[in-house]
C-alpha cells in the first residue's frame, strides 16, 4: 500500500537553494527531506512540460542535480530559489548498503557522482571505509569534488584532457586503488562506456560491482514499459544492478549522450 501510495502522491516543496556547478549542471535544494536510499531516484514534473527521473543526492535536504540537455531539464534550469518543484518517489532499487569495515570504491562520471555521493555518505555512516574516483572529459566536468572529499578517505580525479588530475579515465586510478587499497566492493555511475569498463574490470580482479543505468524512462514505476532492457525494467529492477547483470544486458555500454544530449548509439 505504501509504495502504491508512493507512485501517485506528488509533493511540491520550495527549492532553498540553486547551486551553478558548471556550464550545465545545477544543483537544487528542496526544502524537504524523505525517506531514500542511496540509488534510488524520484520523477521530477514541471506541470506542462514532462517528467524525469533524477538521481538522489542527498535526502537531508533533497537534493537533485540536473544537467541541461533538453526540454524538461531546461526547464528545472529556469527555477528561482523560493519556487516550487514537483516530484513524486522515490523509487528504484537502491544500492547495496557495505557493513561496517568493508572497503569500497565510488566512480562517478558527470551527474553520476550525485547518488555516488549520497551512497559514499551513508556507507561512511556505517563504518565503511570510502575510495572515490571522479572522472570527467575536461575540468568543467568535475562536479560534487568537496562533498565527496569530505566522505573520503582518499579522493581521486582523473579528465580525458589532463586538464585536472590525472590525464585518462577512471580505470587509470581505479584498477590500482582495487589492488592496493583491497577493495571489497566497487559502485559506478556515469556514461555507460565508463560503467562497462569498471565492470569488466571488477569482473577480472573478481570484486562485487554495482552500476547504475540510465534509460528513458516515463512512469517509474513499471507500467508504460518505456525503460525495458532485455526484459527487465530499469525503474523497478533497477536503475541499480549487478556488474554481472549489466554486462549481459545486450546494449550496454554501446549508448551515450551527445554534446546536445541527444543519447545516441556508439
Ligand atoms: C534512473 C535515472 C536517473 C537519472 N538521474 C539524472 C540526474 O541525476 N541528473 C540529470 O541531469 N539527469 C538524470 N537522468 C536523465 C534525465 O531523466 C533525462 O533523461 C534528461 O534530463 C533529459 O531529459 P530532457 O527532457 O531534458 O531531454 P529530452 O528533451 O527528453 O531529450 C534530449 C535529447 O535526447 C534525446 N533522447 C531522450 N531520450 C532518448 C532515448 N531514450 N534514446 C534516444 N534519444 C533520446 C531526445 O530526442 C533529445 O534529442 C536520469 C535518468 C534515469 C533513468
Amino acid at each position: 500500500m505504501k509504495k502504491f501510495e508512493s507512485t501517485r502522491i506528488i509533493h511540491s516543496n520550495k527549492i532553498k537553494k540553486i547551486i551553478e556547478e558548471n556550464y550545465r549542471i545545477k544543483t537544487i535544494e528542496i526544502d524537504h527531506s524523505i525517506e531514500a536510499l542511496p540509488g534510488q531516484f524520484l520523477m521530477v514534473w514541471i506541470p506542462g512540460v514532462g517528467e524525469r527521473p533524477m538521481s538522489i543526492g542527498n535526502n537531508d535536504p533533497l537534493t537533485i542535480s540536473v544537467a541541461n540537455v533538453g526540454k524538461v531539464s531546461g526547464k528545472m534550469h529556469e527555477l528561482k530559489e523560493g519556487e516550487l518543484i514537483s516530484y513524486r518517489g522515490p523509487f528504484g532499487n537502491p544500492f547495496t548498503l557495505p557493513q561496517n569495515g568493508k572497503r569500497i570504491l565510488v566512480i562517478g562520471g558527470g551527474y553520476g557522482v550525485v547518488p555516488i555521493y549520497f551512497l559514499a555518505k551513508v556507507a561512511k555512516e556505517n563504518g565503511a571505509g570510502v575510495y572515490s574516483v571522479i572522472g570527467g572529459r575536461t575540468e568543467r566536468d568535475i562536479v560534487w569534488e568537496k562533498q565527496l572529499f569530505m566522505v573520503s578517505t582518499e579522493t581521486f580525479i582523473t579528465t580525458d584532457d589532463g586538464s585536472r588530475g590525472k590525464k585518462g579515465t577512471v580505470l587509470v586510478e581505479a584498477e590500482w586503488l582495487i589492488k592496493e587499497k583491497k577493495i571489497d566492493h566497487v559502485y559506478t555511475c556515469g556514461p555507460e562506456k565508463m560503467m562497462e569498463a569498471v565492470a569488466k574490470l571488477c569482473k577480472e580482479y573478481d570484486v562485487a560491482c554495482e552500476v547504475s543505468l540510465e534509460r528513458y524512462m516515463k512512469c517509474g514505476v513499471g507500467v508504460c514499459g518505456s525503460c525495458a532492457v532485455d526484459g527487465k525494467l530499469c525503474c523497478q529492477d533497477g536503475p541499480v544492478f549487478t556488474g554481472e547483470e549489466a554486462l549481459s544486458i545486450s546494449d550496454f555500454g554501446k549508448r551515450k549522450r551527445d554534446a546536445t544530449g541527444r543519447l545516441e548509439d556508439i
